[in-house]
């Protein structure tokens, strides 16, 4: 039981979740590592959605709304953390959600598919009975992609994705949003919206800011999809890291 009143209380509680959903068998323990680095970085951005992260979700939920079929890919460490804020984000901004796993095992998958049930959500993509495709018929578990999600998406979330498969979905013509807590990752760098941020924090916030903008003209999304410069913006994340103790 962790004490409401120690310091890094909201970070333990994350941990424990992580944990957690790796003893009940839905987490590689990779997984368990990757939150481990978020946490670094998350420390160095001070655990809060700094500017250029507010910037980018607000990139992101317009091009989100003006995809044709936009689906959010979750992973165990997002269904840990973040599971009835992505059901949310999905009913927001009418999202498919899939299941899209590193380490793919029958058993991961068939636990995330019966925990969003037990969240409310029935319709996930990507779970063994699904029609899962090969992109370019590369014979790669990576590869693999829902025919009714994002094998035909046009603009695709990924909460922590690893740069492979990150850049297999951008050569197949993807739109790439990502939530990376790491501005120097590859999937960063290939995305063509990186959001620097915990994805505690960001998908929510996307959620809010879905609400206000989905009853906004398509031209009022498309200025904010084109006034926005990744490059850019992910320098502006990394000049928020405080690495020095003033
Ligand atoms: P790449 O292949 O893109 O260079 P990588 O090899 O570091 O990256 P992984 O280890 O698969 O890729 O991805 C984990 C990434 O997710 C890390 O960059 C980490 O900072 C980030 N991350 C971990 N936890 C969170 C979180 N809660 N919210 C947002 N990002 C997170």
């Amino acid at each position: 039981m962790i004490p409401k009143n120690h310091p890094r209380y909201e970070s333990l509680i994350l941990r424990d979740k992580v944990k957690n959903a790796f003893i009940e068998g839905y987490l590689a323990d990779t997984g368990m590592i990757a939150h481990g680095r978020g946490e670094t970085f998350d420390y160095l951005i001070g655990e809060e959605t700094v500017d250029s992260a507010y910037k980018a979700i607000e990139a992101a939920v317009a091009l989100i709304l003006l995809a044709d079929n936009s689906v959010l890919s979750v992973n165990g460490n997002v269904t840990a953390l973040a599971i009835d804020e992505i059901i949310e984000l999905a009913r927001e901004t009418d999202s498919q959600i899939e299941i899209n796993l590193f380490y793919r095992t029958e058993k991961r998958v068939d636990k995330i598919a019966e925990l969003f049930k037990d969240h409310g959500y029935d319709n996930i993509l990507g779970t063994n009975d699904d029609d899962l495709y090969y992109f370019d018929k590369i014979n790669n578990p990576r590869a693999t992609a829902s025919l009714r999600g994002i094998y035909i998406a046009d603009v695709i979330l990924v909460p922590l994705e690893d740069g492979d498969r990150a850049e297999l979905l951008k050569n197949a013509g993807k739109k790439i949003i990502c939530i990376d807590l790491n501005p120097l990752s590859r999937t960063s760098e290939m995305s063509d919206i990186s959001i620097v941020d915990n994805v505690v924090r960001a998908i929510p916030l996307m959620s809010k800011i879905a609400h206000e903008y989905k009853n906004k003209d398509k031209r009022f999304l498309e200025n904010i999809v084109e006034n926005f410069n990744n490059e850019e913006n992910l320098k502006k994340s990394l000049n928020s890291f405080k690495i020095q103790k003033l």
